[in-house]
């Protein structure tokens, strides 16, 4: 962005700091107040807001035919006081959230049937004015495609047609009882609006209902993107066998557990450990026996470790256990437990599940690969001295 300078070269006039923060925190704290908390909600009392500020352009338009004697002032008074009060009483229930007990939350289907009612209502009071009546016909239906399932948009389509009817019927009885003023061509007038209204509506309707189905699919679709997306997040950082933390994980969580090491000068430790002759396992009793046994491992283990320590399938056989605020002490005597434990598992073939591993503490300045290549090393040693033993190493 490009700031000039005032010519004079002063800097303009400050405004305060106070009432420059003031203003916007004044009208979202109305805004606020007027469409309540929560996303869901605020959208509901904005939707409702449309609808209402629909009622008042009608009510407005209505209010011309007083100039052309076309609407009685106490009609036209009755429907707007009624419409004001069916508005406030739908605003109250959405604002209080009561609305939220019901299987429509949004009332979309009750602010649609009231709104093609009162648009009934002014076709029958409004006189030669009656087609600003036919147009709010059309809106309300555009409302249910944000929210009905087609079979409803239907619904109220057919409703709003027998609706049309029965205020005919009811029109014609109020003009011969000269209630509401006649002319020769109303009835003419009104059929033709019917059958226009027979036409028109479902064409509308079939929209709204298509528009409908579009929000169901992409509602579908994006709750299998998020589905999809949370799978995918997992797989990045956990083994999908064991449902330990995998590798790549594992080497993100040393990273920053080497940064909190260096900086708090607190001791960190690794095991790996490396499950004895597996490979007989999976020769004599197969893979699948196999993948059993690493899983039986994971769970026996997860008991033991603390909430703060990771363990992590390293790959293979091979699983890393990184134990912050650990010295290798400490770390040898969990791994020593974690040993104890896995003898104690039944053994799946003749001879008892056990481990080799080796333990490493973390010294200040080094990188954690080469923390971990220690204690992988002390792995080695112990499988070179005979197996089913942890060491550590200096
Ligand atoms: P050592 O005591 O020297 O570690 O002997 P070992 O048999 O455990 O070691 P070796 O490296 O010879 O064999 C490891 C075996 O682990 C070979 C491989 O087929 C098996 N293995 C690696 N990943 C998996 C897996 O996900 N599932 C199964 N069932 N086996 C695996
Ligand atoms: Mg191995
Ligand atoms: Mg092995």
């Amino acid at each position: 962005m490009i700031t000039q300078e005032p010519a004079s070269g002063a800097a303009p006039p400050a405004i305060p700091a106070g009432r420059q923060r003031d203003r916007p925190q004044r009208r979202s704290r109305w805004l606020a107040a007027f469409l309540g908390s929560g996303r869901r909600k605020q959208i509901r009392v904005a939707q409702w807001l449309v609808s209402a500020l629909t009622y008042a352009g009608c009510g407005l338009v209505m209010a011309i035919g007083l100039a052309f004697d076309w609407v009685h002032g106490a009609h036209l008074a009755q429907w707007l006081v009624l419409a004001a009060l069916s508005q406030a009483l739908f605003y109250a229930v959405l604002r209080s959230g009561l609305s939220e007990r019901f299987a429509d939350p949004a009332l979309t289907g009750p602010q649609i049937a009231v709104g093609l009612l009162f648009a009934d209502w002014a076709y029958v009071i409004e006189g030669p004015g009656r087609a600003i009546a036919l147009m709010p016909m059309l809106l309300v239906l555009v409302f249910g495609a944000f929210s009905l399932h087609w079979k409803k948009i239907a619904v109220l389509t057919l409703l709003a047609l027998a609706g049309f009817a029965v205020s005919l019927v009811l029109l014609q009885w109020l003009r011969a009882l000269q209630v509401v003023p006649s002319t020769e061509e109303d009835l003419a007038q009104d059929l033709v609006y019917f059958a226009t209204l027979v036409i028109v509506l479902p064409a509308a309707a079939g929209l709204a209902a298509q528009l409908s189905r579009l929000r169901s699919t992409l509602r579908a679709e994006r709750s299998a993107l998020a589905t999809a997306l949370a799978d995918v997040q997992r797989l990045a950082a956990f083994d999908e066998l064991t449902g330990l933390a995998n590798r790549r994980h594992a080497r993100d969580f040393l990273a920053i557990e080497q940064a909190r090491a260096s900086r708090a000068d607190a001791p960190f430790s690794v095991v790996l450990i490396d499950l004895d002759h597996f490979k007989h396992i999976n020769d004599t009793l197969g893979h699948d026996a196999g993948d059993k046994v690493l899983c039986a491992f994971a769970e026996a283990a997860r008991p033991l470790l603390r909430s703060c320590d990771l363990m992590a399938r390293w790959g293979g056989e091979e699983f890393l256990i990184v134990m912050p605020d650990t010295d290798a002490t400490a770390a040898h005597a969990a791994a020593l437990r974690l040993l104890d434990r896995v003898r104690m598992l039944a053994p799946v073939t003749d001879r008892p599940m056990t481990f080799s591993a080796g333990v490493a503490q973390w010294r200040t300045g080094e990188s954690f690969t080469a923390t971990v290549t220690r204690a992988d090393d002390g792995m080695y040693t112990a499988k070179r001295a005979g197996r089913d033993r942890v060491l550590v190493v200096a």
